[in-house]
């Protein structure tokens, strides 16, 4: 049986051609002086973010760590949205290393809305700590992959900056928002300071994610990444797959959006499933199991012995992932697979 792993769009294993393009690179040390073709991959990434400058790191979480600890100092806090990757999947590593403070704030399929930030910046007072950051996720992973519409970010942002606040993207998914909306990377980084990209989740590289913003916070930020033991050398084998990865894979994100749509339909026609959201904006999908079937684990593991793989997202929650391992034909056997495990009870 041939196993298809929807689990996640981080279980991609890179191809020939992008092993041959790691293969290929010219290398240097990255710490000592320079790697070029980290150099390159930053100045291009940068680049496409509309950003002055770029940096490399190893992961989406050390993108964002270090963002929020060059945006803030001990003592302050930042806001962001209460199922966030920032705040619930990265150990709390701002109050851990940075000394930092969340204030969570629920939002409808992850997203924030203008309407809800009034009262959210601490008045000055020798009492509180002080607020001063705004962290948003675009798309959103607890969301099903929801976008932030650019009117919206917009607006946010712009309150932020009135209240004295910077603003930092969790973009690890930005290029599935860019390419289901055509709006482009730099129009939705433009209202941040700081915007993080992965190259790891849909694009299909096997390591890293970029932090994008000012020379002056990038060169802050370089500091951090060596003080997090993020300082490499001979990078450039991996930037070379990410580098490759922007170039070749980031419009076929397009055909996972649509396996997404497809796997949407299946769940929407099965009765002891509910989907987390009508339809999907990128490539995720969250369904609700109905407690008359049973649990969300034992869903997934009557999935896994059909040969799907999926993971459960909380008590009642399943989430899949389309990816660029996964054929639209594979998607219509997981589709057939999900509406007879569906249809299959536990208690038979
Ligand atoms: C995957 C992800 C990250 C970064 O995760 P790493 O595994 O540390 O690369 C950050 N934010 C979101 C929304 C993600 O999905």
């Amino acid at each position: 049986m041939q196993i298809i792993d929807l689990r996640s769009d981080t279980v991609t294993k890179p191809t020939l051609e992008m092993r041959e393009a790691m293969l290929n690179a010219p290398v240097g040390d990255d710490v000592i002086d320079i790697d070029p073709t980290v150099v390159e991959l930053q100045e291009y990434v940068a680049r496409l973010l509309g950003k002055e400058a770029a940096i490399f790191m190893p992961s989406g979480t050390m993108t964002n760590q270090i963002a929020l600890r060059v945006h803030c100092v001990p003592g302050d806090e930042f806001l962001c949205e209460a199922g966030c990757h920032i705040y619930n999947y990265e150990q709390g590593a701002f109050a851990q290393l940075s000394g930092l403070v969340a204030k969570t704030i629920e939002g409808q399929n992850g997203l924030l809305d203008l309407d809800q930030m009034h009262g959210t910046v601490r008045p000055e007072n020798e009492h509180t700590v002080r607020t001063k950051l705004l962290c948003l996720e675009n798309t959103h992973n607890r969301g099903a992959g929801k976008i932030y519409s650019l009117s919206r970010i917009e607006a946010l942002c712009e309150w932020a900056h009135a209240q004295g606040l910077k603003t930092h993207l969790d973009g690890a998914r930005l290029f599935n928002a860019s390419v289901a909306t055509g709006v482009s990377l730099q129009s939705f980084s433009e209202p941040f300071e700081s915007v993080s990209v992965c190259f790891s989740k849909g694009l299909g590289a096997p390591v890293g994610s970029c932090l994008a913003g000012s020379r002056d916070f990038v060169a802050k930020a370089r500091r951090a990444r060596k003080l997090f033991g993020g300082g490499m050398r001979q990078i450039g084998i991996l930037a070379a797959g990410a580098l490759y990865a922007l170039q070749h894979q980031m419009d076929r994100l397009a055909d996972d959006h649509a396996n997404a749509r497809q796997l949407a339909h299946a769940v929407s026609k099965c009765k002891s499933l509910r989907l987390s959201d009508k339809e999907p904006d990128t490539n995720i999908v969250i369904f609700h199991v109905d407690k008359e079937w049973g649990t969300a684990s034992q869903f997934s593991e009557s999935l896994k012995k059909a040969g799907v793989l999926s993971l459960p997202f909380g008590p009642q929650s399943v989430r899949l992932v389309t990816h660029l391992d996964v054929s639209s034909q594979q998607i219509a056997q997981a589709c057939e697979t999900i509406e007879s495990v569906a249809s299959s009870s536990l208690l038979i």
